[in-house]
C-alpha cells in the first residue's frame, strides 16, 4: 500500500490521535494513521450495547482522571467531562467493604467505631512484622498488617497476577493509596470525570481534521512506508524487530459480558472481589458510569473480568515487567534509538503501563521535544 503524508503513525490510540491533531493542527502536516482494528481509539474505545443503548467500555472500564493542567486543557477541547467521581467496593466472605482502603474499610472489617489514631495504632502494631519489605506481600503488610492484606488483598492479586505475591513487585500495591479517613475515592487527581459524548466521540474530534487520514483495519507493516516518510510506532516494540530479542511478556484479560433482566445489578459500577475461589477478579455495571444518562429500567450490561497471562495473538494489557522482560527491554531501546526517523511511544511502544492522561502527556512531550523541532528544521509542509 503506497503512503501520500508528511507523517505515518502506527496505532490510533490516544497516543497516536493527540501526535497526529497536533501535527495536522499546529504544523499543516498530512498525516497518515494506520490502525490495525476495525475501529479508531485503542484500548480507551467504547461502544453501545444495541439491545440497551448502554455504552460499554470494551477494551476495560476506562476512567480519566489526572492532576496535570495542560492535559486537563488538551483534552477539555474534544469533550466535556461529566462529574463522575469512582468508588469501588469489594466483596470478601459474603460481606461488602469500600475498596481503597480507608477508614470505612478498617472499621468494618474489624467490626467496631474507631477513630483515625486508633486505626492507625492498631494498622501499625499489625504491620511492625515487617520492617525491611522487598516483595509485594511484605510492601502490603507493612502498609495495613497483614489481616486485612489477607482479606483484601492476597486473594485478588494472586488472581490478577496468577504469581504468588511474595515473587511481585512492592510498586504495584503502592498505586493503591491507604486512607485514615472516610474519603473513599478511587483516585486522588484533581480532575475526573467521563466524557460526556462517550469516549468514542472524544477519539472521533480528535482526529477530525481535513489534514489526518486514518486508515482502519490496516497493518503499519503493510504500508510501504519504510525509509521514506517519518513514522511515529505505537505498537509492540518487540514487534517492530520482529521478536528479535525475544517476546515481552504481557498480561491478558477477558472479559464476560452479559445483558441481566434487572434494571440494577449491583448498586455500584465496580465490584471487586477478594476471595481467590471466586474466578473472576471484579464485575462493572456500565450503566453506574453515566447516571445522568437516561438507560432502560429493566435491563443492565455486566462484565465480568478475568485475567491471565497472555498467548501469541491475545491483546496485550499490562506489562509484567519480570527481570528478564527488563533486560529484553533495554535491548529493544537501543535497537529503538538506532532506527532513524521512526519514534517510538505509547503503552505497547515503550512497554509501560501508562494511564490514558500520561499516554497524553508524554504524546505532548514528543510532540514539543521531538516532531516540531525535526518538521521546523526540514521546513514544514511536504517535508521528508
Ligand atoms: P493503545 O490505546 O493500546 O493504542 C495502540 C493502538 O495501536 C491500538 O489501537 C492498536 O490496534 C494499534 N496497533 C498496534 N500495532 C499496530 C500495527 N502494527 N499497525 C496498526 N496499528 C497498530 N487509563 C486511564 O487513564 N484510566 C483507566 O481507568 C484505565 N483503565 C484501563 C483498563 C485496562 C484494562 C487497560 C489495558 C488500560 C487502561 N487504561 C486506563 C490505560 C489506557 O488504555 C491507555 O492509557 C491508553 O490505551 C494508551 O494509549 P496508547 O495510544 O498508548 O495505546
Ligand atoms: N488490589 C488488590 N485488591 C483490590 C484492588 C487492587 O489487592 O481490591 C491490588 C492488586 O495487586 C492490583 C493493585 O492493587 O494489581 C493495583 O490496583 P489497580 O486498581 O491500580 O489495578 P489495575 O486494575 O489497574 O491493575
Amino acid at each position: 500500500m503506497s503512503v501520500n503524508a508528511d507523517l505515518v503513525i502506527a496505532g490510533s490510540g490516544l497516543f497516536g490521535l493527540t501526535v497526529a491533531e497536533r501535527c495536522a493542527r499546529d504544523l499543516g502536516l498530512r498525516v497518515l494513521v494506520a490502525e490495525r482494528r476495525d475501529h479508531l481509539g485503542g484500548n480507551a474505545y467504547s461502544e453501545v450495547e444495541s439491545s440497551t443503548g448502554i455504552e460499554v467500555h470494551r477494551y476495560g472500564a476506562h476512567l480519566f482522571h489526572t492532576s496535570n493542567e495542560r492535559v486537563w486543557e488538551y483534552v477539555n477541547r474534544f469533550t466535556s467531562f461529566t462529574g463522575y467521581r469512582h468508588r469501588v467496593f469489594t466483596i470478601f466472605k459474603g460481606r461488602v467493604y469500600p475498596m481503597p482502603i480507608n477508614l470505612g474499610t478498617i472499621c468494618a472489617y474489624f467490626g467496631r467505631a474507631m477513630s483515625p489514631d486508633e486505626a492507625r495504632a492498631l494498622v501499625a502494631e499489625q504491620a511492625a512484622e515487617v520492617t525491611d519489605p522487598a516483595n509485594l506481600e511484605e510492601k502490603a503488610i507493612s502498609l495495613v498488617g497483614r489481616p486485612l492484606y489477607e482479606a483484601f488483598i492476597r486473594g485478588y492479586t494472586a488472581k490478577q497476577w496468577q504469581t504468588d505475591p511474595r515473587e511481585l513487585p512492592p510498586e504495584i500495591i503502592t498505586r493503591l493509596p491507604v486512607r485514615y479517613t472516610f474519603d473513599d475515592r478511587y483516585f486522588n487527581d484533581r480532575y475526573e470525570g467521563l466524557p460526556a459524548g462517550g469516549y468514542t466521540a472524544w477519539l472521533e474530534r480528535m482526529a477530525d481534521h481535513p489534514n489526518i487520514e486514518v486508515r482502519l483495519g490496516t497493518d503499519f507493516f503493510d504500508l510501504d512506508a519504510a525509509g521514506n516518510v517519518p513514522v511515529v510506532y505505537t505498537g509492540p516494540l518487540d514487534r517492530y524487530f520482529d521478536h528479535a530479542e525475544g517476546r515481552l511478556g504481557w498480561r491478558t484479560l477477558d472479559f464476560e459480558p452479559e445483558v441481566v433482566a434487572t434494571g440494577d445489578f449491583q448498586g455500584t459500577p465496580v465490584m471487586n472481589y477478594a476471595d481467590e475461589d471466586v474466578p473472576y477478579t471484579r464485575i462493572h455495571e456500565f450503566r453506574h458510569f453515566h447516571p445522568e444518562r437516561e438507560y432502560p429500567p429493566d435491563r443492565t450490561v455486566i462484565v465480568r473480568e478475568y485475567s491471565r497471562f497472555a498467548e501469541a495473538g491475545d491483546e496485550p494489557y499490562y506489562p509484567i515487567d519480570t527481570a528478564a522482560d527488563r533486560v529484553r527491554l533495554l535491548r529493544y531501546r537501543d535497537l529503538a534509538r538506532a532506527e532513524k526517523g521512526v519514534w517510538f511511544g505509547g503503552r505497547l511502544g515503550t512497554y509501560q503501563y501508562l494511564d490514558m492522561h500520561m499516554a497524553i502527556a508524554s504524546a505532548l512531550t514528543m510532540y514539543d521535544n521531538r516532531l516540531r523541532p525535526h518538521f521546523a528544521a526540514r521546513g514544514t509542509k511536504g517535508a521528508r
